[in-house]
């Protein structure tokens, strides 16, 4: 018999995984609730005969964070889950045939500024870099580690100064420009506002501390089974922990009494008998609202979800090449040469004309790598090519059974214009908006809501509900939102208010 009420968390993304090894990890009963066969949920995998795909993040950033989780799991990361810091730790490629290797080191990376844009630009690089720093040490642990659910009536004023000081609260296309000249660095640390939705001219200057995690912190990736080897590698851990795993089966109706959560009911007819609940999954369907799933009573209701305002989506082909184009880098972004204008199509729900490409070609191993196992990308499997492109979500109304074909016609032209060949006849698997639909996303987007101003921190759904004791949100609809990172966390503050509550 363990200790506290059983727990039953719905969803097996990285918020809901984050969420069950912490609390399997301090000995609660808890049972983890997946509608899919596997887990992972944005962190998926597809496959196309022998070729294995990651069809979401291509990289993992803050490592630490995730070795936290598996530490709280009672679990060493490092057996679990080997990861390898990538060089570069991406390539950044412009239309004037420039490109820029982001690197390891302040001084290394100064070196691929000054032989890109000068000296000048190069010592303007080294202090804003610097500022990014500071940036991040005044909003990591005030702001984004932190339960917003406790700090709503509790204002943070050195901190909010500290911030406003370094430049937070101006937009970030304008903060950077106050530190950088050269339109191709500030497009390197302006593009990340897509992350969270919004154009660099609309995303405050706060998000800059997504370009300090990945320019300064580092990309890194699993040595073995590509980034699905993450939510893998935690469910397991959460298993040896004592978490008990229910794949293929929905959730369909959280029961409560006067006295909160007591039981989480599922497709089948059965029913889970729980004194929390934790529900990881998209909360606008959750709520059931304009055609949601109705799996939250309706005292939970939060006025945040009345009117979301979702992100942008994405159009992603994942092509089986025969083998790695030579001397790709992991991570290539694409910039097109039109900038605002990219923006303002998708924030109007129109095809962008000149969009940027992301593409990724997970690394091979190569000689450090051993031993046999049977997947694809990461671990000298078959080559695969991935390409994403920013696209409006469903919400937009496109047809997309016509822009589909269009756009991927454009990016076939546009990668043989990049130098890699020509990939028309090359199988692939396409995911666009109304596949994301299809696969139980809100709008067609994987990417919830977007960081505008009133979706952030305070003010985005809420990691509790207030009226219903033992009901408990993480992932990336709540605090501190989207992202690897971000949805580990909430998982983690979602599992220490049912750690200190009463059993
Ligand atoms: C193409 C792509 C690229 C990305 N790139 C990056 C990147 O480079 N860096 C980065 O940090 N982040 C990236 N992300 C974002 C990141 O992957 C997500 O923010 C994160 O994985 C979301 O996790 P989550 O647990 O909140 O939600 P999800 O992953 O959506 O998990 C929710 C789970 O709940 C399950 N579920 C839903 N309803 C029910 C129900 N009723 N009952 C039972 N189960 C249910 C679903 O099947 C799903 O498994 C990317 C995402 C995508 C799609």
């Amino acid at each position: 018999m363990t200790a506290g009420g059983p727990v039953v968390v719905i969803g097996a993304g990285l918020g809901g995984l984050s969420a069950a090894m912490r609390l399997a990890g301090a000995g609660r009963e808890v049972t983890v609730v997946e509608a899919s066969d596997v887990p992972g949920g944005c962190c998926g995998t597809a496959t196309l005969g022998s070729h294995r795909f990651d069809t979401g993040p291509s990289v993992l950033t803050m490592p630490g964070v995730l070795a936290d989780t598996f530490a709280a799991a009672g679990q060493d990361m490092e057996r679990w889950l080997p990861l390898r810091r990538l060089d570069p730790y991406y390539r950044l490629t412009f239309h004037d045939g420039s490109r820029l290797d982001v690197v390891a080191g302040a001084d290394a990376m100064a070196e691929q500024v000054r032989e890109l844009s000068g000296p000048e630009e190069a010592r303007r690089y080294q202090r804003f870099r610097r500022l990014l720093g500071e940036m991040f040490e005044a909003e990591w642990g005030a702001f984004i580690d932190r339960d917003m659910t406790r700090l709503r009536a509790l204002a943070r004023p050195y901190a909010l100064a500290r911030l406003a000081a370094l430049g937070g609260f101006r937009r970030l296309d304008g903060l950077v420009r106050r530190h950088l000249t050269d339109e191709r660095l500030i497009r390197a640390h302006t593009f990340q506002a897509l992350y969270v939705g919004l154009s660099p001219r609309r995303a405050l200057g706060v998000y800059a501390v997504i370009a300090h995690m990945d320019t300064v912190g580092g990309v890194y990736f699993p040595r073995e089974g590509g980034m699905h080897a993450v939510p893998r590698a935690m469910a397991a851990a959460a298993e040896k922990a004592g978490a008990v795993f229910r794949y293929g089966v929905r959730a369909t109706r959280i029961e409560t009494d006067g006295a909160g959560v007591v039981a989480v009911r599922l497709a089948t007819g059965e029913r889970l008998a729980a004194r929390h609940a934790v529900v990881a999954c998209d909360l606008v369907r959750a709520q059931g609202r304009r055609g949601g799933d109705g799996l939250l009573p309706e005292e939970a209701a939060d006025w945040r979800l009345r009117r979301p305002r979702f992100s942008p989506s994405c159009l992603v082909a994942h092509f089986a090449l025969d083998r790695r184009p030579e001397g790709q880098a992991h991570h290539t972004l694409h910039f097109g040469r039109e900038w605002e204008s990219t923006f303002a199509a998708l924030e109007a729900g129109r095809p962008q004309s000149d969009p940027s490409l992301l593409v990724t070609c997970p690394v091979n191993h190569g000689p450090d790598n051993h031993g046999p196992h049977d997947h694809g990308p990461g671990d000298g499997g078959p080559a695969v090519l991935s390409v994403l492109e920013p696209t409006a979500n469903t919400r937009g109304g496109a047809d997309w059974t016509a822009l589909t074909p269009r756009l991927l016609d454009r990016m076939l032209s546009r990668l043989a214009d990049l130098g890699y060949g020509d990939l028309s006849a090359t199988p692939r698997l396409v995911l666009d908006p109304p596949a994301w639909r299809r696969r139980g996303h809100s709008a067609g987007t994987p990417f919830a809501l977007d960081a505008r101003f009133t979706q952030t921190a305070w003010f985005r759904p809420s990691g509790a509900a207030r009226r219903v004791p033992g009901l408990h949100f993480a992932g990336m609809y709540t605090a501190p939102g989207v992202g690897v990172p971000p949805v580990l966390i909430s998982g983690r503050l979602a599992a220490e208010r049912i750690l200190e509550s009463a059993p």
